[in-house]
């Protein structure tokens, strides 16, 4: 069943929370924290940003030991993984490589990728755009996943393709990892990198994982139970009704919210004491 009912209070808050948030604490456990040194290098930050959002499964903790593993391949310099003449040396390296289910091989051809888009002159800010300025979000995450991909029939490692799901799919994927990526991309606001301009901020879309879903449907921004597109379009339609430029902003607090421990996900009265959001949550509505 769908359809969000956030309370007038809501709105309020939400913004204490925002408001008291240690964004730094959260930063140093984010892989977008290992990002932020090229924050003002386009190529280098669409680089770094493709592949630590591809890796975002598992904790912050192994997604961070991945990245400041390719970090050591590329020798510090992130535009060097998709050097030509690197190429070679680079995909030696990557021969070990292992992060969950993900493989080296499938990493050495995503930068190939990267690599044949750079040869074009295109970012990957340019794709996303293409597709956002025909369609929409979907239609511009679309885009860049069928890029990312590479052209239908060519031959990639077992799996590299699922990799990229689309919102156009029939699966109709909530896409968290692309959509963290535009997020990483756009947003001028800390701690992302504002690198993108073409897509106003209030046109994007929350990067639902499970900590997103899970204090966004206890918070009634939606009644969904799964976690689809249809649920990433309704959860943020709720947030662009409290701030209607600017809607994920609340996505990095939500979302660390969940993965510092701050909120047990369970009535815990010691923890959820001083939660801004308590008087909202599902597990405690009703209790004073
Ligand atoms: S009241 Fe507790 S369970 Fe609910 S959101 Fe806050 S910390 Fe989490």
């Amino acid at each position: 069943m769908g359809g969000s009912r956030i309370s007038p209070e809501l709105p309020a808050h939400l913004e204490r929370l925002y408001g008291a948030f240690p964004f730094d604490r959260s930063l140093a456990q984010d892989p977008l924290g290992m990002i932020r040194p090229w924050a003002t290098d386009l190529r280098s930050a669409e680089t770094l940003g493709v592949l630590a959002s591809v890796l975002a499964i598992g904790t912050t903790a192994s997604i961070r030991t991945s990245i400041g593993r390719l970090l050591t391949i590329a020798d510090g310099a992130p535009a060097a993984l998709i050097e030509p003449d690197e190429a070679g040396r680079i995909a030696r390296e990557l021969r070990g490589f292992r992060h969950r289910w993900i493989r080296g091989d499938q990493i050495g051809t995503l930068l190939g990728r990267l690599a044949d888009l750079a040869g074009t002159g295109r970012s990957l800010e340019s794709v996303f755009s293409g597709g956002f300025e025909a369609g929409g979000f979907a239609e511009g995450l679309d885009a860049l996943a069928r890029a990312l991909r590479g052209p239908e029939g060519s031959r990639t490692p077992p799996g590299y393709r699922a990799l990229f799901p689309s919102p156009l799919d029939p699966s109709r994927s909530a896409c968290k990892r692309l959509t963290l990526f535009v997020r990483w991309m756009r947003r001028t606001g800390y701690p992302d990198l504002g690198q993108w301009h073409r897509v106003p901020t209030g046109e994007l879309r929350i990067p639902l994982d499970l900590h997103v879903y899970w204090i966004a449907y206890h918070l009634g921004l939606t009644r969904r139970r799964t976690r689809t597109w249809a649920t990433v379009e309704e959860v943020t339609g709720a947030l662009r009704r409290i701030d209607p430029r600017d809607p994920i902003r609340f996505d990095f607090v939500l979302c660390h919210t969940g993965i510092s421990g701050d909120c047990p996900k369970r009535r815990d009265l010691a923890i959820c004491g001083p939660c801004a959001v308590r008087p909202e949550c599902r597990l405690w509505r009703g209790a004073r």
